[in-house]
């Protein structure tokens, strides 16, 4: 049997919203930009962007005053560092307009710029009255997109330097993605349990256990209740992914996906493949490598669990994007 095409292979590309100064747009405070080349090169090619800056976007001028977050005790204040300007309200008012058109676009992911009082997602420092950096928490502006959208994933630009974390954003976007074309289909009992078999062996790589927690939400689900088992399908699928697939959970799939079909192979080719798990476990090779293998076995003896599974047939533009950048 011949594996072609990823389970759902024939999506358009992503469309992320991003910080527009991180792909090189001179809209800073000082007139700069804060390019970042792993999203304008590495994954450029395989994404479509939607640029936003919050600052310019609800009037203000470049080069302007810089600003930061004041208060800690309640939401903070968007206030400037020298005149005292307080830009709270300008940038609440553009957000709420910003974010019902964003919403119209259907974004898959967003890509924040770390540190900044108005776009970052964690780390913009938060001043005391008095002046002194006293907290770290979100951007103005990202801050009130991810109460919005909970479950579009999102990371900053710092964090994606991370391999692991990356990987994960990577995936939850492809995740989305195809949770949304579910959604957006006939939607049915069936579909919900063809989506959670398609994703076994990828939920088992970020939490074993979520693998039967999730069927099970899935199995209950009748169509009379449909709506709600599968939002709370959703979210629990969306915190078992925020969870980190280690190494040693990875070796954990590839060795269960090797016993589907270990009573078939040789010796030799038994052993190759149990190297390359170890190679990758130990850090000698990429997690693409056993994969690869995996995929060859699968296409010469056919296995239909396996050949529907997302973690080994990933997207074209997902299998790129994890093992390109
Ligand atoms: S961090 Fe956000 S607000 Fe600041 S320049 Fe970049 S996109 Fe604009």
């Amino acid at each position: 049997m011949t594996k072609t095409a990823s389970p759902a292979a024939s999506l358009n590309k992503p469309l992320l919203g991003v910080s527009a100064c991180l792909l090189g747009r001179p809209v800073r405070y000082d007139g700069g930009h804060k390019l970042d080349r792993l999203l304008r090169d590495g994954y450029g090619p395989f994404v479509d962007w939607v640029p936003v800056c919050p600052e310019v976007e609800c009037g203000l001028p470049v080069p302007r005053e810089a600003m930061r977050l004041v208060g800690l005790s309640g939401p903070p204040r968007l206030v400037t560092v020298r005149s005292g300007i307080d830009h709270t309200d300008r940038m609440r008012n553009w957000s709420a307009k910003r974010i019902a058109r964003l919403e119209r676009m259907n974004l898959d992911g967003f890509v924040f710029k770390s540190r900044s009082p108005s776009s970052a997602m964690r780390d913009a420092k938060r001043y005391s009255a008095a002046g002194v950096p006293s907290a770290k928490g979100p951007g103005l502006f990202a801050a009130a997109f991810m109460e919005h959208f909970p479950m579009i994933p999102v990371e900053d630009e710092g964090r994606l330097n991370d391999d692991g974390i990356r990987e994960n954003f990577i995936e939850r976007v492809f995740v989305f993605r195809r949770w949304k074309a579910l959604r957006s289909g006939d939607f049915s009992v069936r579909g919900l349990m063809d989506f959670h078999a398609d994703h076994k062996l990828l939920i088992m790589s970020h939490h074993p256990a979520r693998v039967s927690a999730l069927g099970s939400l899935a199995a209950s689900a009748r169509p009379s209740g449909l709506e709600p088992a599968a939002g709370r399908y959703q979210k629990l699928l969306s915190d078992t992914l925020r969870l980190a697939a280690t190494k040693k959970k990875h070796t954990n799939v590839l060795h269960h996906a090797m016993g589907y079909f270990k009573k078939r192979l040789t010796p030799d080719d038994k052993a190759e493949l149990a190297e390359w798990i170890t190679r990758y476990h130990d850090g000698f090779a990429p997690l693409a490598a056993p994969i690869t293998l995996l995929r060859h076995h699968i296409r010469t003896f056919g296995e239909p669990y396996l050949e529907r599974q997302v973690y080994l047939y990933p997207e074209p533009a997902e299998w790129m994007m994890k093992n390109r950048v």
